[in-house]
């Protein structure tokens, strides 16, 4: 079993429902730790202690929340609800060129297994991929001691722009085969849970969410930069995704440098050609050096190899340069940089030295520039929580009790 870190997923940020009535409404406040008892669900909704008493034991009859003793004051034992963990769970898979990370996380949101499966389940056939990966997860789900049945939903991230509400994959810049598939059709063969396929710097934004805010006040960007370059934007607390699904783009701006590597967008030196983990690869290499990762990159960077850190350093200059125009047209209140190249310090110090001095001071003053949280790094955190808060949602959990409700009087 997987013990390691113990991390719970959290809800994004939402405001209190409290005009809302439903089980699932109830459900929300207790999940979001609004209201931990009857009385607080009095409280917070307005609504008589008897009606939340009738939606309670809808609830704890559907089985989606357990009531249990707490000494208080006074010898008294106070009933505190919460979301029964046990009661079902979420998968995520996040999908890279040569590896999948399959994660699992129970209803209250702790991660029970985080797997990095370098495998060959990414095949040039989508059909062929999704039955891998469906193997997969069945494996991960046995040695978890989990039953599949009590899945309840599915997401998966992949490395391109994703068309919504569809979940299409559009134009990847690998994985060409791959145009116009539609996973979660794929995945329907196999599972009739809910399958959200959204593009990985979403997801990663997502992950990067605080979920202790008011909604209004989450507006973030987050940057992956690891052999190539993405972007996620939470806007108000929600996730951005343009018309098309493709917000977020910014690698394929254009960039001051030469380019190092070939790439498909057709702008003549863009962000991802000239900076991008991979295309430092690719210059060192064109160099004579030898470095197989861009992992082996930021460690030659940190023991103080003197083309690492300039190539490093460049990098850094010309990403924060395309950054500086986000933040002033986007004012973040956190800018978050992740990926395996967020931990090179020649790197990072370059964007934040760019950034802070093209960027209009009105955006900066209160701009919080932070690497990725430990946690997020651990399995496919943006992808366990959409899930979640898929799986959970008002309208979902009220068909929940209703299904239960119509298999208890048949
Ligand atoms: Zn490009």
């Amino acid at each position: 079993m997987y013990s390691d870190d113990m991390v719970t997923i959290s809800p994004m940020p939402t405001s209190p429902a409290t005009s809302a009535s439903s089980p699932g409404d109830l459900f929300q406040l207790i999940r979001q730790g609004t209201a931990r008892s009857r009385s607080e669900l009095s409280k917070v909704t307005g609504l008589a202690p008897s009606t939340v008493s009738l939606k309670v034991e809808d609830l704890l009859r559907g089985g989606l929340v357990i009531e249990s003793g707490v000494s208080g004051r006074g010898g008294r034992t106070a009933r505190r609800l919460s979301v029964n963990a046990a009661e079902g769970f979420v998968v995520s898979l996040d999908l890279g060129a040569s590896h999948v990370r399959v994660a699992v996380a129970d209803l209250a949101g702790l991660i029970l297994a985080d797997r990095l499966c370098s495998t060959d389940v990414i095949d040039e056939d989508p059909g062929v991929t999704v039955s891998g990966l469906w193997r997969t997860i069945q494996g991960i789900v046995d040695d978890t001691d989990l039953e599949l049945t009590k899945m309840v939903a599915l997401a998966v991230g992949v490395p391109a722009p994703v068309r919504q509400p569809e979940g299409r994959i559009v134009s990847p810049a690998f994985m060409p085969a791959w145009n116009n598939a539609t996973l979660s059709t794929l995945f329907a063969t196999m599972t009739d849970v809910p399958v959200i396929v959204e593009n990985d710097a979403n997801l990663y934004a997502i992950a990067e969410c605080p979920a202790e805010v008011e909604p209004e006040s989450a507006h973030l960007l987050a940057i992956k930069l690891g052999t190539r370059i993405g972007c996620g934007i939470i806007s108000g607390g929600k996730l951005h995704r343009g018309f098309s699904g493709a917000a977020g783009e910014i690698s394929h701006t254009q960039a001051k440098g030469q380019a190092a590597i070939l790439c498909s967008c057709n702008v003549v030196n863009c962000l991802e050609s000239v900076a991008s983990g991979g295309a430092l690869l690719a210059r060192l290499r064109a160099d004579g050096l030898t470095v197989g990762s861009t992992q082996e990159l930021v460690q030659m960077g940190e023991h103080g190899d003197a083309r690492a850190v300039q190539v490093l350093r460049e990098a850094g200059s010309e990403i924060g340069a395309a950054l500086s125009s986000f933040v002033n047209f986007f004012n973040p209140r956190e800018l978050v940089l992740g990926g395996t190249m967020c931990y090179s310090a020649p790197l990072t110090a370059a964007i934040r030295a760019e950034l802070f001095r093209t960027c209009l001071p009105l955006m900066t003053e209160n701009l919080d520039v932070r690497t990725s949280r430990p946690e997020t790094g651990l399995g496919s955190a943006g992808g366990l929580r959409l899930a979640l808060d898929t799986a959970l949602q008002p309208e979902r959990v009220n068909a929940l009790l209703s299904e239960a409700e119509a298999v208890h009087s048949a």
